[in-house]
């Protein structure tokens, strides 16, 4: 039987009993429905896992102590770096989700001129907390021991003037095809996607100043949240660790 995940923020200690927060505490206790006394392997983002024991367990309370750790690593050597413009609703939660399943180091939603989404600097706040819950529970899903760093949202202006290192690739279908003929720099790639009215031709014009080459995947038009799932699959099978 597989032993449930469960991912905690404070660093974690063979021996030293950890108190839950009340997140994590009903989680184990109403979703995973643990009892006091099961196993549970444990993870804190920093590499390697841990066999924990949950010693205590409360309404909205509950206590681990770590027992064995195991340095496993499930990261791809691969470092790509998604920059994608705010899609509506589930579209966004989606992207951040495969995306953490499928190996991203970094994400970083964009506003750009055709996002339809917009928000205010609170609403933006909660956003990146509600995205980085969905990539904190698609590591727990997936194995994954360290967490993808989802960026505070930027404008695609403000994103693009930050240096940003690798192979820098603009998701266009006019694009020329033929990712496979590129090559990752420094085991790095950097790849911007359009939210789902595209970019503006200025937006294109920007980018491709910054060092971004326009690549096509392919005859049809994807959606935004088709696009950047199907490059990441190539990518990782390319130079990364999908097979
Ligand atoms: N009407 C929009 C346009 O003309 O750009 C279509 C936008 S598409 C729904 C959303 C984004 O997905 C695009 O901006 C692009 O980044 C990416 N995309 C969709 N299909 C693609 C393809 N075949 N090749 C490369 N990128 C694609």
């Amino acid at each position: 039987m597989r032993i449930p995940r469960l991912y905690v923020e404070q660093p974690l200690a063979i021996g030293v009993p950890l108190e839950l927060d009340s997140h994590s505490a009903r989680y184990l206790r109403s979703v995973l429905r643990l009892s006091e006394g099961d196993s549970v392997v444990v993870f804190d983002g920093r590499g390697g896992e841990y066999r924990a024991v949950l010693e205590t367990s409360g309404k909205s309370s509950a206590r681990i102590i770590a027992k064995e750790f195991d340095p496993v690593e499930r990261e791809s050597p691969l470092h790509i770096h998604l920059a994608i413009g705010i899609s509506r609703g589930e579209r966004m939660d989606l992207v951040v989700q495969k995306a953490s399943e499928l190996g991203i180091a970094e994400i970083t939603p964009l506003f750009t001129q055709r996002c339809e989404v917009k928000l205010s600097q609170a609403r933006t706040i909660k956003k990146s907390q509600h995205w980085r819950q969905i990539a904190i529970n698609a590591c727990q899903q997936c194995q994954r021991n360290r967490l993808p760093d989802v960026r505070p949202a930027a404008t695609i202006g403000e994103w693009l003037c930050a240096s940003q290192s690798g192979l820098k690739l603009l998701l266009d279908h006019r694009g020329e095809r033929g990712i496979a003929q590129r090559a990752p720099i420094d085991n790095r790639v950097v790849l911007l996607v359009g939210p789902e009215g595209g970019f503006e031709a200025s937006e294109i014009a920007a980018a491709e100043r910054a060092g971004f080459i326009p690549v096509g995947l392919g005859p049809r038009i994807l959606r935004t949240e088709t696009a950047p799932i199907a490059a990441l699959g190539i990518l990782q099978a390319l130079w990364g660790d999908l097979q």
